[in-house]
Protein backbone atom coordinates (compact mmCIF):
# COMPACT_ATOMS: atom_id res chain seq x y z
CA UNK A 1 0.00 0.00 0.00
CA UNK A 2 1.45 3.45 -1.30
CA UNK A 3 0.66 6.84 -1.74
CA UNK A 4 0.83 8.67 -4.89
CA UNK A 5 0.28 12.08 -6.21
CA UNK A 6 0.86 13.73 -9.77
CA UNK A 7 0.75 17.19 -11.09
CA UNK A 8 0.57 19.45 -14.11
CA UNK A 9 0.15 22.46 -15.16
CA UNK A 10 1.73 24.70 -12.33
CA UNK A 11 5.29 26.16 -11.44
CA UNK A 12 5.05 24.74 -8.23
CA UNK A 13 4.54 20.82 -9.44
CA UNK A 14 6.97 19.35 -6.71
CA UNK A 15 5.94 21.50 -4.03
CA UNK A 16 2.69 20.67 -4.40
CA UNK A 17 3.18 17.01 -5.27
CA UNK A 18 5.31 17.34 -1.53
CA UNK A 19 2.08 18.57 0.08
CA UNK A 20 0.02 16.29 -1.84
CA UNK A 21 2.35 13.10 0.12
CA UNK A 22 2.41 14.70 3.40
CA UNK A 23 -1.61 13.86 2.97
CA UNK A 24 -1.09 10.64 1.92
CA UNK A 25 1.89 9.47 4.80
CA UNK A 26 -0.67 7.09 6.45
CA UNK A 27 -0.11 5.24 3.09
CA UNK A 28 3.62 4.47 3.66
CA UNK A 29 6.37 5.72 6.37
CA UNK A 30 9.02 3.76 4.77
CA UNK A 31 10.37 6.14 2.04
CA UNK A 32 9.31 8.66 -0.62
CA UNK A 33 10.89 10.45 -4.01
CA UNK A 34 9.26 13.05 -6.87
CA UNK A 35 10.27 13.39 -9.83
CA UNK A 36 9.62 16.31 -12.19
CA UNK A 37 10.55 16.98 -15.18
CA UNK A 38 11.85 20.80 -16.50
CA UNK A 39 10.68 21.33 -20.07
CA UNK A 40 13.37 24.19 -20.82
CA UNK A 41 16.11 22.39 -20.03
CA UNK A 42 13.78 18.83 -20.75
CA UNK A 43 15.12 16.89 -18.57
CA UNK A 44 14.04 14.73 -15.04
CA UNK A 45 15.16 15.56 -11.94
CA UNK A 46 13.92 13.30 -9.00
CA UNK A 47 15.09 12.83 -5.25
CA UNK A 48 14.29 9.82 -3.20
CA UNK A 49 14.59 9.07 0.32
CA UNK A 50 14.15 6.58 3.13
CA UNK A 51 11.76 7.62 5.84
CA UNK A 52 9.29 10.11 6.64
CA UNK A 53 8.18 12.50 3.78
CA UNK A 54 9.19 15.74 6.07
CA UNK A 55 12.69 14.32 6.46
CA UNK A 56 13.10 13.31 3.01
CA UNK A 57 12.75 16.58 1.35
CA UNK A 58 13.83 20.22 2.48
CA UNK A 59 13.30 23.43 0.96
CA UNK A 60 16.76 22.81 -0.68
CA UNK A 61 14.98 19.59 -2.80
CA UNK A 62 12.17 22.32 -4.25
CA UNK A 63 15.04 24.44 -6.03
CA UNK A 64 16.06 21.28 -7.41
CA UNK A 65 13.18 19.92 -8.52
CA UNK A 66 12.02 22.32 -11.42
CA UNK A 67 9.69 22.50 -13.88
CA UNK A 68 5.29 22.31 -14.43
CA UNK A 69 5.03 18.56 -13.92
CA UNK A 70 5.86 16.35 -11.09
CA UNK A 71 4.76 12.81 -9.68
CA UNK A 72 5.57 11.57 -6.38
CA UNK A 73 5.21 8.94 -3.66
CA UNK A 74 5.51 7.77 -0.20
CA UNK A 75 6.53 4.00 -0.03
CA UNK A 76 4.48 1.47 2.91
CA UNK A 77 6.61 -1.50 1.90
CA UNK A 78 5.68 -5.58 1.46
CA UNK A 79 9.15 -6.25 0.52
CA UNK A 80 12.67 -4.91 0.99
CA UNK A 81 11.90 -2.52 3.60
CA UNK A 82 15.68 -1.06 4.03
CA UNK A 83 16.23 -1.53 -0.28
CA UNK A 84 17.00 2.48 -1.28
CA UNK A 85 17.09 0.29 -4.42
CA UNK A 86 13.14 -0.15 -4.39
CA UNK A 87 12.32 3.87 -3.38
CA UNK A 88 10.09 5.11 -6.21
CA UNK A 89 9.00 6.60 -9.16
CA UNK A 90 11.29 4.60 -11.63
CA UNK A 91 12.61 6.29 -14.64
CA UNK A 92 13.36 4.88 -18.45
CA UNK A 93 15.36 7.41 -19.73
CA UNK A 94 15.51 6.20 -23.29
CA UNK A 95 11.42 5.51 -23.36
CA UNK A 96 11.41 9.33 -21.14
CA UNK A 97 8.90 8.03 -19.11
CA UNK A 98 8.57 7.51 -15.72
CA UNK A 99 5.77 5.90 -13.07
CA UNK A 100 4.94 5.36 -9.64
CA UNK A 101 3.05 2.50 -8.61
CA UNK A 102 0.60 1.71 -5.63
CA UNK A 103 -0.20 -2.22 -5.59
CA UNK A 104 1.04 -5.60 -5.97
CA UNK A 105 2.01 -7.65 -9.10
CA UNK A 106 0.96 -11.19 -8.06
CA UNK A 107 2.70 -12.88 -11.12
CA UNK A 108 5.42 -10.42 -11.20
CA UNK A 109 7.93 -12.88 -11.09
CA UNK A 110 7.15 -14.68 -13.74
CA UNK A 111 6.75 -11.75 -16.27
CA UNK A 112 9.96 -10.25 -15.25
CA UNK A 113 11.64 -13.71 -16.49
CA UNK A 114 9.59 -13.74 -19.59
CA UNK A 115 10.84 -9.97 -20.45
CA UNK A 116 14.12 -10.97 -19.55
CA UNK A 117 13.81 -13.91 -21.91
CA UNK A 118 12.04 -12.05 -24.59
CA UNK A 119 14.36 -8.98 -24.62
CA UNK A 120 17.85 -9.27 -24.01
CA UNK A 121 18.30 -5.69 -23.68
CA UNK A 122 16.03 -5.21 -20.41
CA UNK A 123 17.60 -4.49 -17.74
CA UNK A 124 16.12 -4.44 -14.01
CA UNK A 125 17.62 -2.12 -11.57
CA UNK A 126 16.18 -3.69 -8.38
CA UNK A 127 13.58 -6.47 -7.59
CA UNK A 128 10.24 -4.06 -7.56
CA UNK A 129 7.01 -5.31 -9.66
CA UNK A 130 6.85 -1.64 -10.19
CA UNK A 131 9.61 -1.63 -12.14
CA UNK A 132 7.93 -4.82 -14.30
CA UNK A 133 5.05 -2.61 -15.22
CA UNK A 134 7.61 0.62 -16.30
CA UNK A 135 9.02 -2.42 -18.28
CA UNK A 136 6.52 -3.72 -19.93
CA UNK A 137 5.33 -0.19 -21.19
CA UNK A 138 8.84 0.53 -22.06
CA UNK A 139 9.54 -2.79 -24.52
CA UNK A 140 6.17 -2.45 -26.44
CA UNK A 141 7.02 1.63 -27.34
CA UNK A 142 10.65 -0.26 -28.29
CA UNK A 143 12.13 2.20 -25.60
CA UNK A 144 11.35 4.86 -26.94
CA UNK A 145 9.24 7.92 -26.45
CA UNK A 146 5.23 7.26 -27.00
CA UNK A 147 4.77 8.99 -30.65
CA UNK A 148 1.37 9.82 -29.49
CA UNK A 149 -1.44 8.80 -26.81
CA UNK A 150 -2.69 6.26 -28.98
CA UNK A 151 0.68 4.61 -28.79
CA UNK A 152 1.00 5.16 -24.89
CA UNK A 153 -2.70 3.79 -24.58
CA UNK A 154 -1.48 0.61 -26.73
CA UNK A 155 0.87 0.35 -24.34
CA UNK A 156 -0.58 0.42 -20.99
CA UNK A 157 -3.11 -1.98 -22.47
CA UNK A 158 -0.69 -3.96 -23.20
CA UNK A 159 0.59 -3.97 -19.65
CA UNK A 160 -2.96 -4.54 -18.83
CA UNK A 161 -3.31 -7.41 -20.35
CA UNK A 162 0.24 -9.06 -18.92
CA UNK A 163 -0.71 -8.14 -15.17
CA UNK A 164 -2.36 -9.83 -12.82
CA UNK A 165 -2.46 -8.44 -9.56
CA UNK A 166 -3.59 -4.56 -8.05
CA UNK A 167 -1.76 -1.69 -9.40
CA UNK A 168 -2.93 2.11 -9.17
CA UNK A 169 -0.19 4.41 -11.26
CA UNK A 170 0.99 7.82 -11.84
CA UNK A 171 3.58 8.05 -14.48
CA UNK A 172 5.33 11.04 -16.38
CA UNK A 173 6.55 11.99 -20.04
CA UNK A 174 9.76 13.78 -20.77
CA UNK A 175 7.10 16.17 -22.65
CA UNK A 176 5.35 17.00 -19.39
CA UNK A 177 1.95 14.97 -20.02
CA UNK A 178 1.09 13.01 -17.01
CA UNK A 179 -0.97 9.41 -17.30
CA UNK A 180 -2.47 7.50 -15.01
CA UNK A 181 -4.10 4.04 -14.79
CA UNK A 182 -5.59 1.64 -12.96
CA UNK A 183 -5.76 -2.45 -12.74
CA UNK A 184 -9.07 -3.68 -14.24
CA UNK A 185 -10.67 -4.71 -10.45
CA UNK A 186 -10.09 -1.14 -9.28
CA UNK A 187 -8.42 -2.73 -6.11
CA UNK A 188 -5.96 -0.18 -5.13
CA UNK A 189 -8.15 3.98 -5.62
CA UNK A 190 -7.28 6.63 -7.91
CA UNK A 191 -8.09 9.79 -8.21
CA UNK A 192 -7.91 13.33 -9.98
CA UNK A 193 -9.14 16.63 -9.96
CA UNK A 194 -8.70 20.12 -11.91
CA UNK A 195 -7.92 23.64 -10.74
CA UNK A 196 -7.79 25.93 -13.27
CA UNK A 197 -7.88 25.01 -17.46
CA UNK A 198 -4.47 23.31 -17.44
CA UNK A 199 -3.84 22.39 -14.05
CA UNK A 200 -4.60 18.86 -13.04
CA UNK A 201 -3.60 16.32 -10.56
CA UNK A 202 -4.06 13.09 -9.38
CA UNK A 203 -3.99 11.53 -6.25
CA UNK A 204 -4.46 7.84 -4.25
CA UNK A 205 -7.37 9.74 -1.94
CA UNK A 206 -9.36 12.81 -2.49
CA UNK A 207 -8.26 14.26 0.85
CA UNK A 208 -5.04 15.52 -0.76
CA UNK A 209 -6.84 16.91 -3.84
CA UNK A 210 -9.21 18.63 -2.26
CA UNK A 211 -6.66 19.78 0.09
CA UNK A 212 -4.50 21.22 -2.60
CA UNK A 213 -7.97 23.31 -3.74
CA UNK A 214 -8.62 20.75 -6.75
CA UNK A 215 -12.50 20.58 -7.67
CA UNK A 216 -14.26 18.52 -10.31
CA UNK A 217 -12.58 14.92 -8.70
CA UNK A 218 -13.11 12.07 -10.68
CA UNK A 219 -12.05 8.07 -10.07
CA UNK A 220 -9.80 6.73 -12.83
CA UNK A 221 -12.20 3.95 -13.76
CA UNK A 222 -11.08 0.45 -12.86
CA UNK A 223 -9.26 -1.02 -16.43
CA UNK A 224 -9.02 2.90 -17.56
CA UNK A 225 -6.06 5.29 -18.57
CA UNK A 226 -5.94 8.74 -18.41
CA UNK A 227 -3.36 10.93 -20.24
CA UNK A 228 -3.44 15.03 -19.22
CA UNK A 229 -1.18 16.68 -21.31
CA UNK A 230 1.03 20.29 -20.27
CA UNK A 231 -1.90 22.22 -22.26
CA UNK A 232 -4.97 20.90 -20.15
CA UNK A 233 -6.05 18.44 -22.52
CA UNK A 234 -7.40 15.18 -20.89
CA UNK A 235 -7.40 12.02 -22.61
CA UNK A 236 -9.53 8.94 -21.32
CA UNK A 237 -9.61 5.33 -22.39
CA UNK A 238 -11.04 2.06 -21.40
CA UNK A 239 -8.95 -0.92 -21.91
CA UNK A 240 -9.96 -3.98 -19.69
CA UNK A 241 -13.05 -4.64 -18.13
CA UNK A 242 -13.03 -7.11 -14.94
CA UNK A 243 -15.17 -7.52 -12.01
CA UNK A 244 -14.88 -4.16 -10.30
CA UNK A 245 -13.73 -5.06 -6.79
CA UNK A 246 -12.14 -2.25 -4.20
CA UNK A 247 -10.13 -3.35 -1.56
CA UNK A 248 -12.70 -2.78 1.46
CA UNK A 249 -9.89 -2.51 3.98
CA UNK A 250 -9.49 1.00 2.29
CA UNK A 251 -12.86 2.30 4.29
CA UNK A 252 -11.71 0.26 7.20
CA UNK A 253 -8.41 1.04 8.26
CA UNK A 254 -6.27 2.86 5.42
CA UNK A 255 -7.80 5.32 3.94
CA UNK A 256 -8.18 8.97 5.73
CA UNK A 257 -11.64 9.54 7.41
CA UNK A 258 -11.72 13.18 5.16
CA UNK A 259 -11.40 11.24 2.16
CA UNK A 260 -14.33 9.35 -0.70
CA UNK A 261 -13.96 5.91 -1.73
CA UNK A 262 -16.07 5.06 -4.57
CA UNK A 263 -19.64 6.36 -4.07
CA UNK A 264 -19.24 6.04 0.06
CA UNK A 265 -17.44 8.68 2.12
CA UNK A 266 -15.19 7.22 4.81
CA UNK A 267 -16.64 8.72 7.48
CA UNK A 268 -20.00 7.41 6.61
CA UNK A 269 -19.12 3.75 5.92
CA UNK A 270 -17.09 3.65 9.62
CA UNK A 271 -20.17 5.10 11.03
CA UNK A 272 -22.50 2.62 9.77
CA UNK A 273 -20.00 -0.28 10.58
CA UNK A 274 -20.52 0.90 14.13
CA UNK A 275 -24.57 1.19 14.00
CA UNK A 276 -24.49 -2.43 12.34
CA UNK A 277 -22.44 -3.37 14.97
CA UNK A 278 -24.94 -2.22 17.44
CA UNK A 279 -27.70 -3.97 16.36
CA UNK A 280 -25.31 -7.03 16.64
CA UNK A 281 -24.84 -6.26 20.33
CA UNK A 282 -28.64 -6.02 21.09
CA UNK A 283 -29.29 -9.09 19.62
CA UNK A 284 -27.01 -10.61 21.48
CA UNK A 285 -28.10 -9.29 24.92
CA UNK A 286 -24.50 -8.23 25.76
CA UNK A 287 -24.50 -5.72 28.49
CA UNK A 288 -21.68 -2.52 28.94
CA UNK A 289 -21.74 0.69 30.81
CA UNK A 290 -19.45 2.42 28.60
CA UNK A 291 -18.09 2.31 24.44
CA UNK A 292 -13.80 2.93 24.14
CA UNK A 293 -12.83 3.27 21.07
CA UNK A 294 -8.82 2.08 20.43
CA UNK A 295 -7.50 5.59 18.72
CA UNK A 296 -7.43 5.96 15.97
CA UNK A 297 -9.12 4.68 13.41
CA UNK A 298 -12.08 2.52 15.72
CA UNK A 299 -13.41 6.19 16.78
CA UNK A 300 -16.11 7.12 14.90
CA UNK A 301 -17.72 3.83 14.55
CA UNK A 302 -17.14 3.32 18.50
CA UNK A 303 -19.35 7.08 18.44
CA UNK A 304 -22.26 5.04 16.18
CA UNK A 305 -22.29 2.37 18.50
CA UNK A 306 -22.81 4.15 21.34
CA UNK A 307 -25.14 6.86 20.30
CA UNK A 308 -27.15 3.86 18.70
CA UNK A 309 -26.72 1.45 22.12
CA UNK A 310 -27.40 4.65 24.79
CA UNK A 311 -24.43 4.63 26.50
CA UNK A 312 -21.66 6.54 27.04
CA UNK A 313 -18.50 7.27 24.50
CA UNK A 314 -15.50 7.46 26.39
CA UNK A 315 -11.73 8.50 24.90
CA UNK A 316 -9.93 6.08 28.03
CA UNK A 317 -6.95 4.89 25.78
CA UNK A 318 -4.62 8.08 25.34
CA UNK A 319 -2.26 7.79 22.43
CA UNK A 320 1.00 8.78 22.51
CA UNK A 321 0.93 10.14 18.86
CA UNK A 322 4.94 10.07 18.20
CA UNK A 323 4.65 6.04 18.26
CA UNK A 324 3.95 4.62 14.84
CA UNK A 325 0.88 2.57 13.77
CA UNK A 326 1.87 -0.72 15.01
CA UNK A 327 0.67 -2.53 12.00
CA UNK A 328 2.82 -0.48 9.59
CA UNK A 329 5.92 -1.75 11.31
CA UNK A 330 7.56 -4.79 9.76
CA UNK A 331 8.84 -7.01 12.94
CA UNK A 332 7.09 -8.93 15.59
CA UNK A 333 9.56 -7.11 18.55
CA UNK A 334 9.23 -3.72 17.20
CA UNK A 335 5.77 -3.77 16.99
CA UNK A 336 5.12 -5.09 20.33
CA UNK A 337 7.64 -2.68 21.90
CA UNK A 338 5.55 0.45 20.40
CA UNK A 339 2.04 -1.26 21.52
CA UNK A 340 3.64 -0.99 24.77
CA UNK A 341 4.59 2.67 24.38
CA UNK A 342 1.72 4.05 22.48
CA UNK A 343 -1.32 3.37 24.59
CA UNK A 344 -2.18 4.71 28.22
CA UNK A 345 -5.84 3.69 29.66
CA UNK A 346 -7.96 6.03 32.60
CA UNK A 347 -7.92 3.59 35.24
CA UNK A 348 -9.86 5.56 36.94
CA UNK A 349 -12.41 5.76 34.63
CA UNK A 350 -12.45 2.18 33.69
CA UNK A 351 -12.67 0.77 37.13
CA UNK A 352 -15.50 -1.87 37.71
CA UNK A 353 -17.02 -1.11 34.41
CA UNK A 354 -18.26 -3.62 31.47
CA UNK A 355 -16.85 -2.09 28.74
CA UNK A 356 -17.12 -2.10 24.89
CA UNK A 357 -13.58 -1.76 23.07
CA UNK A 358 -13.72 -0.82 19.58
CA UNK A 359 -11.37 -1.97 17.43
CA UNK A 360 -11.13 -1.33 13.43
CA UNK A 361 -9.70 -4.57 12.74
CA UNK A 362 -7.91 -7.51 14.67
CA UNK A 363 -4.72 -8.77 12.72
CA UNK A 364 -2.26 -11.00 14.29
CA UNK A 365 -3.92 -10.09 17.80
CA UNK A 366 -0.69 -8.47 19.38
CA UNK A 367 -2.27 -5.01 19.97
CA UNK A 368 -5.72 -6.24 21.27
CA UNK A 369 -4.44 -8.47 23.78
CA UNK A 370 -2.06 -5.97 24.71
CA UNK A 371 -4.95 -3.74 25.07
CA UNK A 372 -7.15 -5.77 26.99
CA UNK A 373 -4.64 -6.46 29.10
CA UNK A 374 -4.40 -3.03 29.60
CA UNK A 375 -7.83 -2.53 30.60
CA UNK A 376 -8.46 -5.30 32.47
CA UNK A 377 -5.48 -4.27 34.70
CA UNK A 378 -7.38 -1.14 34.51
CA UNK A 379 -9.92 -2.75 36.39
CA UNK A 380 -12.68 -3.30 34.33
CA UNK A 381 -14.97 -5.97 35.39
CA UNK A 382 -16.04 -7.31 31.59
CA UNK A 383 -14.73 -6.74 28.11
CA UNK A 384 -16.18 -7.24 25.14
CA UNK A 385 -13.98 -6.62 22.20
CA UNK A 386 -15.92 -5.12 18.57
CA UNK A 387 -13.87 -5.59 15.66
CA UNK A 388 -15.52 -3.09 12.43
CA UNK A 389 -13.95 -5.61 10.18
CA UNK A 390 -15.08 -9.06 9.81
CA UNK A 391 -11.85 -12.32 10.99
CA UNK A 392 -9.28 -11.86 8.48
CA UNK A 393 -7.93 -14.71 8.42
CA UNK A 394 -6.51 -15.35 4.45
CA UNK A 395 -3.14 -13.54 3.05
CA UNK A 396 -3.58 -10.56 1.15
CA UNK A 397 -1.91 -10.94 -2.77
CA UNK A 398 -2.18 -6.92 -3.75
CA UNK A 399 -0.54 -4.83 -1.17
CA UNK A 400 -1.12 -5.32 2.36
CA UNK A 401 1.22 -6.71 4.24
CA UNK A 402 -0.37 -9.22 6.57
CA UNK A 403 1.48 -11.91 8.10
CA UNK A 404 1.21 -15.50 6.85
CA UNK A 405 -1.94 -17.23 7.70
CA UNK A 406 -0.58 -18.97 10.79
CA UNK A 407 0.01 -15.83 12.42
CA UNK A 408 -3.69 -14.14 11.94
CA UNK A 409 -5.35 -14.52 15.02
CA UNK A 410 -8.83 -15.85 13.16
CA UNK A 411 -6.63 -18.21 11.45
CA UNK A 412 -8.71 -21.50 12.07
CA UNK A 413 -10.40 -20.37 15.30
CA UNK A 414 -13.67 -19.78 16.57
CA UNK A 415 -15.13 -16.69 18.55
CA UNK A 416 -14.45 -18.24 21.54
CA UNK A 417 -10.86 -19.44 20.89
CA UNK A 418 -10.50 -15.89 19.95
CA UNK A 419 -11.72 -14.20 22.87
CA UNK A 420 -9.86 -16.86 24.76
CA UNK A 421 -6.53 -15.96 23.42
CA UNK A 422 -6.95 -12.48 23.54
CA UNK A 423 -8.06 -12.30 27.15
CA UNK A 424 -11.00 -10.69 26.68
CA UNK A 425 -14.78 -12.11 27.76
CA UNK A 426 -15.85 -12.37 24.45
CA UNK A 427 -15.21 -10.56 20.67
CA UNK A 428 -18.17 -9.49 18.38
CA UNK A 429 -17.16 -9.38 14.67
CA UNK A 430 -18.70 -7.51 12.23
CA UNK A 431 -20.59 -9.56 9.68
CA UNK A 432 -20.10 -9.87 6.17
CA UNK A 433 -23.43 -8.53 5.00
CA UNK A 434 -22.68 -5.48 7.77
CA UNK A 435 -19.60 -5.04 5.65
CA UNK A 436 -21.23 -4.88 2.21
CA UNK A 437 -24.34 -2.61 3.71
CA UNK A 438 -21.59 -0.44 5.46
CA UNK A 439 -19.42 0.29 2.42
CA UNK A 440 -22.24 0.84 -0.34
CA UNK A 441 -20.52 -0.75 -2.75
CA UNK A 442 -22.22 -3.42 -5.81
CA UNK A 443 -18.48 -5.58 -5.47
CA UNK A 444 -16.11 -5.84 -3.23
CA UNK A 445 -12.47 -7.46 -2.47
CA UNK A 446 -12.69 -9.44 0.64
CA UNK A 447 -9.97 -12.05 -0.58
CA UNK A 448 -8.31 -11.58 2.84
CA UNK A 449 -11.50 -12.47 4.85
CA UNK A 450 -13.54 -15.07 2.74
CA UNK A 451 -10.25 -16.68 0.53
CA UNK A 452 -12.18 -15.77 -2.63
CA UNK A 453 -9.82 -13.53 -4.86
CA UNK A 454 -10.68 -11.32 -7.11
CA UNK A 455 -8.18 -12.19 -9.35
CA UNK A 456 -5.90 -15.33 -9.92
CA UNK A 457 -3.75 -15.84 -7.05
CA UNK A 458 -1.81 -18.67 -8.32
CA UNK A 459 1.13 -17.17 -8.66
CA UNK A 460 0.59 -15.47 -5.37
CA UNK A 461 2.90 -18.57 -3.38
CA UNK A 462 6.20 -17.44 -5.09
CA UNK A 463 5.62 -13.94 -3.51
CA UNK A 464 4.69 -15.06 -0.49
CA UNK A 465 7.45 -17.20 0.25
CA UNK A 466 9.64 -14.29 -1.62
CA UNK A 467 8.35 -12.53 1.28
CA UNK A 468 8.90 -14.59 4.43
CA UNK A 469 12.35 -14.92 3.00
CA UNK A 470 12.87 -11.29 3.11
CA UNK A 471 11.49 -11.20 6.49
CA UNK A 472 14.04 -13.66 7.81
CA UNK A 473 16.57 -11.91 6.17
CA UNK A 474 15.58 -8.86 7.34
CA UNK A 475 15.08 -10.87 11.24
CA UNK A 476 19.02 -12.00 11.07
CA UNK A 477 20.60 -8.54 9.88
CA UNK A 478 18.90 -7.28 12.73
CA UNK A 479 19.67 -9.76 15.23
S1 LIG B 1 -7.25 -9.33 0.20
FE1 LIG B 1 -8.12 -8.03 1.81
S2 LIG B 1 -6.62 -6.43 2.20
FE2 LIG B 1 -6.07 -7.44 0.27
S3 LIG B 1 -7.01 -6.18 -1.30
FE3 LIG B 1 -8.47 -7.78 -0.83
S4 LIG B 1 -9.75 -6.92 0.79
FE4 LIG B 1 -7.95 -5.64 0.62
Amino acid sequence: MCGLVGVVGTDDSAYEAFVGLMNLQHRGQDGAGILTVDTKRSQFSMQKGSGLIENVFSERSFRALRGPAAIGHTRYATIGRRDPNLLQPFLDSNAGIAIAHNGNIVNCYQVREELIEKHKHVHFGSESDSEVILQLICTYLGNEPPKDNDQLFSAIGYAMAELVGSYAVVGIQKNCSLFAFRDPNGIRPLYFGKRDETNFAFASETVALDYLGYTEIDEVKPGEAVIITIDGKVFRKHLLQKSISPCMFEWVYFARVESQMGNTAVYKARFDLGLILAEEIKRRGIEADVVLPIPETSRIAAGAMAEALDLPFRELLIKNRYVNRTFILDDQAARQEAIKRKLFPIAAEIQGKRCLVVDDSIVRGNTAKQIVKLIKQAGAKDVTLVSTCPPIANPCYYGIDFPSPDELVANERTEEQIAEELGADRVVYQSLDGLKKALGQKSLCTGCLTKTYPTDVSHGTQFEEMRNLDRSKQLSETM
